[in-house]
């Protein structure tokens, strides 16, 4: 009897170490890791964006970050 590969490795998953987008769960490219697309980038970005201005942080109004 031959030793078999246990079954969790399923022979069948070939290159699928790529983790789910996180906004639409498709799976991520390298050119926008960890994200599928550069939209969905975009989305995460806003999302972040909207949660870091919504904290109520003491900043310098003064930094023009444009
Ligand atoms: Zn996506």
């Amino acid at each position: 009897m031959p030793p078999e590969p246990p079954k969790d490795a399923g022979p069948g998953k070939a290159g699928t170490k790529a983790k789910p987008c996180p906004i639409c769960g498709k799976p991520a490219s390298e050119g926008s890791h960890p994200f599928c697309s550069e939209r969905c980038r975009d989305v995460d970005l806003n999302r972040w964006l909207s949660n870091s201005y919504a904290i109520p942080a003491a900043k310098d109004d003064d930094e023009d970050a444009d």
